[in-house]
C-alpha cells in the first residue's frame, strides 16, 4: 500500500489528496496542516473584516469531505523536517512518520516591505484565519486605518473595512491600483468607485515609515505628506514558504522549482501552489495551485500529466464591482485591443488581441461573458471571423464549457 503525505491543507495540497484518491483507492493519504481547519477561503478572507460573516462560512470542505475519501486530514500539527534518505517527515510533536511519496503544498507568508516602523503593535498582515480573526477584534471603533497595499486584497479589505465605519485611506507604490490585473483605464475607473464609496485611495505613493511609539500613530509618505492612522495593515503580497525546501536543499528561486511533472530536485518529493515556481513563473492564485496540485496528485499516483501552466486570471470582488481579469493585460496599450468604457455604471471592458487570438481580458462590472472570454484565451479560439460579434461583446461563438463533476 503506498502512503503519501501531504504538507499544507490548502487548496494546491487539497487538489492532489482528491486526485491521489481517484486513482489509488487502497493508498494512505495524509494531509498535514498547522491551521485548525478543513480548507477554507483566502478568497473570501476579507468578508470577515465586514463582519457579516464568520469563520465558519468560509470553509470550503467539511470534515465528511475528509472522511468519504479516507484523507487523514491533521490539523495543528507543523511538519518541522523531511529526511529524503529515510524516507520520513517529522511533525511538532516529534512524530515520524513514514512516506513514498510527498507533496510540498505549503503556500507562502505576508510579505512585509523593509518599512520602518513596520513591527509596530498595531500594524497588522492577513494570510491566515486565525490572524483574520484576531486582528478583526482589535479594529473595531477606530478612527482611522490606513491600508499599505493597493492590490486585491488591500482593496477587499478597505471596501469591508468600511463597515467599521473608521477613515479607511489605501496607498498603492505602483502608478495602477490593482496593478497585476488592471491597465491603466481599468485602475483609474476602480479609482473612481473607490472614491464613491468613501475609501480615500492614492496610487504612485511610496511609503517611508510609520511612526509612534510603540504603536503607529502616523503613516509617513515619500513625498512629505503624513497620514495619522490608528491601525495599519500591510497587504503588499506574499513570498513562498521556503523553510522546509531550503532545509532540503531543493533547487529554489522565488520558490521550490517544479519541472512540468510538478516533481522537484528531489526524488519523489513534488511541490505545487504559491510555494513553487514553474518556468519561471510564480503564481499566487488559487485556480493556478488548484490545478497544480491536482496534476502533482495525479502524478504521484503513477499519472505523466504535464502541467503547461495556468493563464493567469483572476475575478475579484473591488469596490463592489466584480473585477475578472485573465491572460495578457498589454497595459501599456501597445496591441490592438476593443474596449468599451460605461461612465454611469462604472463599468470597464477589454479584450486584448493578438493577432487573431484574444490573448486577454479585462471586465469591471458586468462579468456575464467572462467564463466565454477565458475559454477563448485558454483554448487560443480564432476570433478574426468573429470581429463584427466583438464590436457588440457579443462572445456566444465560444463554445460551451464541458461541466466536470468534482
Ligand atoms: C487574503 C487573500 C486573498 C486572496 N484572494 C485571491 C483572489 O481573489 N483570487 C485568487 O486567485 N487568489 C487569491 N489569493 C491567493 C490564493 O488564495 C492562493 O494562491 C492559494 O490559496 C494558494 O494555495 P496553496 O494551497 O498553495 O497555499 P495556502 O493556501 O497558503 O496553503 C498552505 C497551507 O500549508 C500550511 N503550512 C505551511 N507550512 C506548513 C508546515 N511546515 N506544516 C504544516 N502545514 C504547513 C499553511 O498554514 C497553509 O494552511 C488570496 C490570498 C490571500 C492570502
Amino acid at each position: 500500500m503506498m502512503r503519501y503525505v501531504i504538507v499544507g491543507g490548502g487548496v494546491a495540497g487539497t487538489a492532489a489528496a482528491e486526485n491521489i484518491r481517484k486513482r489509488d483507492l487502497e493508498a494512505s493519504i495524509t494531509i498535514f496542516t498547522d491551521e485548525p481547519y478543513t480548507l477554507w477561503s483566502k478568497i473570501r478572507l476579507p468578508e470577515l473584516f465586514s463582519g457579516s460573516v464568520g469563520p465558519k462560512d468560509l470553509l470550503v470542505r467539511k470534515p465528511q469531505w475528509y472522511e468519504r475519501r479516507k484523507i487523514h486530514l491533521r490539523t495543528e500539527l507543523t511538519v518541522n523536517a523531511v529526511d529524503p534518505g529515510t524516507k520520513t517527515i517529522t511533525t511538532s510533536k516529534g512524530e515520524e512518520v513514514p512516506y513514498d511519496r510527498l507533496l510540498l503544498a505549503t503556500g507562502g507568508t505576508a510579505y512585509v516591505p523593509p518599512i520602518p516602523g513596520a513591527d509596530l503593535e498595531n500594524v497588522f498582515t492577513v494570510r491566515k484565519l486565525e490572524d483574520a480573526i484576531r486582528i478583526y477584534g482589535q479594529l473595531k471603533n477606530l478612527g482611522n486605518i490606513v491600508i499599505i497595499g493597493g492590490g486585491t486584497l488591500g482593496l477587499e479589505l478597505a471596501r469591508n473595512l468600511l463597515e467599521t465605519e473608521a477613515d479607511i485611506h489605501v496607498v498603492e507604490s505602483h502608478e495602477r491600483l490593482l496593478p497585476k490585473l488592471t491597465d491603466p483605464a481599468g485602475s483609474e475607473m476602480l479609482h473612481l468607485r473607490l472614491t464613491h464609496l468613501g475609501i480615500n485611495v492614492q496610487h504612485d505613493c511610496d511609503t517611508e515609515a510609520i511612526v509612534g511609539e510603540g504603536r503607529a500613530r502616523e503613516v509617513v509618505i515619500k513625498d512629505g505628506r503624513t497620514l495619522s492612522c490608528d491601525a495599519v495593515i500591510i497587504a503588499t503580497g506574499m513570498r513562498a514558504n521556503k523553510t522546509l525546501g531550503e532545509a532540503l536543499g531543493l533547487e529554489m528561486e522565488r520558490g521550490i522549482i517544479v519541472d512540468d511533472h510538478m516533481t522537484t530536485s528531489i526524488p519523489d518529493i513534488y511541490a505545487a501552489g504559491d510555494v513553487c515556481e514553474h518556468r519561471k513563473v510564480k503564481y499566487g492564485a488559487w485556480r493556478a495551485a488548484e490545478e497544480q496540485g491536482a496534476i502533482a496528485g495525479a502524478n504521484m499516483a503513477g499519472e505523466d500529466l504535464v502541467y503547461e501552466g495556468t493563464v493567469p486570471s483572476k475575478y475579484v470582488r473591488v469596490s463592489g464591482a466584480d473585477v475578472f481579469s485573465a491572460g495578457n493585460l498589454d497595459w501599456r496599450g501597445d496591441l490592438e485591443s476593443k474596449m468599451h468604457v460605461e461612465w454611469e455604471k462604472m463599468g470597464y471592458k477589454r479584450l486584448v488581441l493578438e493577432g487573431c487570438k484574444s490573448g486577454g481580458a479585462i471586465r469591471i462590472g458586468d462579468l456575464r461573458d467572462a467564463q466565454r472570454a477565458l475559454r477563448a484565451i485558454d483554448n487560443g479560439t480564432d476570433v478574426c471571423p468573429y470581429m463584427e460579434d466583438l464590436r457588440t461583446w457579443d462572445l456566444s461563438f465560444v463554445p460551451k464549457a464541458v461541466t466536470q463533476n468534482r
